[in-house]
C-alpha cells in the first residue's frame, strides 16, 4: 500500500478547500488536495454565486483568486416598494461548476501550481485518531488503497461532509436550516450590467428571496432561493412562478436565452466545535452558511483561509494553534445562533412587512449612508427610532414577531 507524508491534507476540491491548499502551498507547505470526483466542479452545475465581499477582499488580491466580476449597485423590491442601494460592500460575482474559468477549477489549479498534490476520484475512507490527533488517513483513491500521514487535516468536503462524521465533531452540531434554490444562467438579460435586482415574496419565495443579475459580457444569472421546509414542489416552480407574476422581469426575460439551469440545497446550522487535536472543518462542512442569506461562499473563502493561517503558525512553532481558528472565525463571522434568530424572524415576515422594511431602509438610507448604519446601528439610534415611528402599527407588527421569534428558540 502506498504511503505519503504531508504537511497538511485537504479533503475536498471546492471553494474552501482549494483557498485553504493554495494559501498553505504558497507559504512553501507540502499539501495534499483530495477530490471524490473525477473532475473539479463538478459537484455543481455551472452556475453563478453571488456573495458579500466583506472580510475577503483582501485575502482574493492576496491569492488573486478568480471572480467574475463584482458589483457594488443593488435594487430592492418588495411587494409594491423598491429601493436602489449603492453600497461601499461589493457583491462578488462567483463562477461555479467545471468550466476551466470556474473559481473551483482555477482556484484548485493555482494551488497544484505552487506546489499541491491534487488527487481525483479520491475519498477519505477512515481518519485513524491517536486521542484526539488524527496519526494517519486511509484514502482511496481510483481504486487503490493510499496511506496519507498528515501533520494537520483540513475537512473541506461540502454540506454532506464525510470528515465531519468521521471526526466525531459532528455531535457538536445543532439543528439548522437547510436552503435551496433553483436558477438559470443566461445571455441577453435587459438589465444593466453589475447591478443586482433582490425581489422579496412570502409566498412565491418563502423564507427567501429571488435574484437576478448581468454579471459581465452579457451573461447573466437568475436565481430563486428558498427555506427547503417552507415549500412544497420544486424549487423551479417557485421560479417560474415568480417570474410570471412580476411584470419587470418578463421585460427583462424577453428575448433573453437560457444556456443551463442549477439547482440544489446547502445546510446551515451551529457547529459549536470546529477542532479536534490536527483536525478542522471550514466552508459548508462546518456549517457556516449564511442562514438567512444563504451565502456560504464568503464564509467558505474566510474559514479556508483562517485555517490555513492557524495551521501555519502551528507548523512553523511546531505547537498546536488551531483554538486561534475558532477564535478568529467567530470575530470575523460573528455569533452563528444571532444569524439563525435572524433566520426565525425572516421567516415569519409577510409582503407588507418586507414593504415596510424596504420603505424604512430608503428613508434611513435618506439621511444617513445605510452602510454606516448597518456597521454601528447604536450610534444611530435616534434615527432609527424615528424611522419606526412612521408608521408604529407596522413597526409594532414586526417587533411582535421578533419577539415570538426570541420566545421560540428559548
Ligand atoms: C443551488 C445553489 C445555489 C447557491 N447560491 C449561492 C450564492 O448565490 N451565493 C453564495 O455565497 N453561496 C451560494 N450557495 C452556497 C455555496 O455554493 C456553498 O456554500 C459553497 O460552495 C461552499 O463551499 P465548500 O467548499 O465548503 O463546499 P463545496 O463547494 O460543496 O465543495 C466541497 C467539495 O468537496 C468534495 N467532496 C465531497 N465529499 C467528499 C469526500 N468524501 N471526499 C473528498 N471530496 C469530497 C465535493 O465534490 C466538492 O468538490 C449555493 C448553493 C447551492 C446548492
Amino acid at each position: 500500500m502506498l504511503a505519503l507524508n504531508c504537511d497538511v491534507l485537504v479533503i475536498g476540491a471546492g471553494v474552501a478547500g482549494s483557498v485553504s491548499a493554495l494559501k498553505l502551498a504558497k507559504s512553501g507547505y507540502t499539501v495534499i488536495l483530495v477530490e471524490k470526483l473525477k473532475k473539479v466542479g463538478v459537484h455543481s452545475n455551472t452556475k453563478v454565486d453571488i456573495t458579500e465581499s466583506i472580510g475577503i477582499e483582501d485575502i482574493s488580491r492576496e491569492l488573486k483568486l478568480g471572480f467574475l466580476g463584482k458589483s457594488q449597485k443593488s435594487k430592492w423590491f418588495a411587494f409594491s416598494k423598491s429601493f436602489l442601494f449603492d453600497s461601499r460592500v461589493h457583491d462578488f460575482f462567483v463562477k461555479r461548476g467545471s468550466e476551466k474559468d470556474s473559481f473551483d477549477v482555477t482556484t484548485a489549479k493555482a494551488a497544484v501550481k505552487a506546489g499541491a498534490k491534487l488527487f481525483l476520484d479520491s475519498q477519505v475512507e477512515k481518519l485513524e485518531f491517536n486521542g484526539d490527533e488524527i496519526e494517519s488517513v486511509l484514502v482511496k483513491s481510483r481504486g487503490k488503497k493510499i496511506v496519507v500521514k498528515p501533520k494537520f487535516v483540513i475537512g473541506a468536503d461540502g454540506a454532506n461532509s464525510h470528515s465531519l462524521s468521521l471526526s466525531g465533531l459532528h455531535e457538536f452540531e445543532e439543528k439548522g436550516v437547510e436552503i435551496s434554490a433553483f436558477g438559470v444562467i443566461t445571455k441577453n438579460l435587459k438589465l444593466p450590467q453589475k447591478m443586482t435586482h433582490v425581489f422579496f415574496h412570502s409566498e412565491l419565495a418563502p423564507g427567501g428571496y429571488f435574484f437576478i443579475a448581468n454579471t459581465h459580457k452579457n451573461y447573466g444569472v437568475a436565481s430563486v432561493v428558498v427555506n427547503k421546509s417552507r415549500i412544497d414542489r420544486h424549487e423551479k416552480h417557485y421560479f417560474e412562478n415568480l417570474v410570471k407574476s412580476n411584470k419587470l422581469l418578463l421585460e427583462v426575460f424577453s428575448g433573453a436565452r437560457i444556456v443551463n439551469n442549477f439547482f440544489g440545497s446547502s445546510k446551515s446550522g451551529v457547529l459549536t466545535k470546529k477542532t479536534r487535536g490536527n483536525f478542522l472543518v471550514v466552508g459548508d462542512a462546518a456549517r457556516l452558511l449564511d442562514p438567512v442569506f444563504g451565502y456560504g461562499v464568503r464564509p467558505a473563502i474566510l474559514s479556508a483561509y483562517l485555517a490555513a493561517e492557524s495551521i501555519e503558525k502551528s507548523l512553523k512553532n511546531k505547537d498546536n494553534y488551531l483554538h486561534e481558528y475558532e477564535q478568529n472565525l467567530l470575530e470575523k463571522l460573528g455569533d452563528a445562533s444571532s444569524a439563525h434568530f435572524l433566520r426565525k424572524v425572516f421567516d415569519r415576515l409577510d409582503n407588507s412587512d418586507f414593504d415596510h422594511l424596504i420603505e424604512s431602509a430608503q428613508h434611513t438610507h435618506k439621511q444617513k449612508h445605510l452602510d454606516a448604519v448597518f456597521e454601528k446601528p447604536h450610534l444611530h439610534r435616534t434615527l432609527l427610532f424615528k424611522t419606526a415611528l412612521r408608521n408604529p402599527l407596522k413597526t409594532l407588527k414586526i417587533s411582535t414577531k421578533i419577539i415570538t421569534a426570541r420566545i421560540a428558540m428559548l
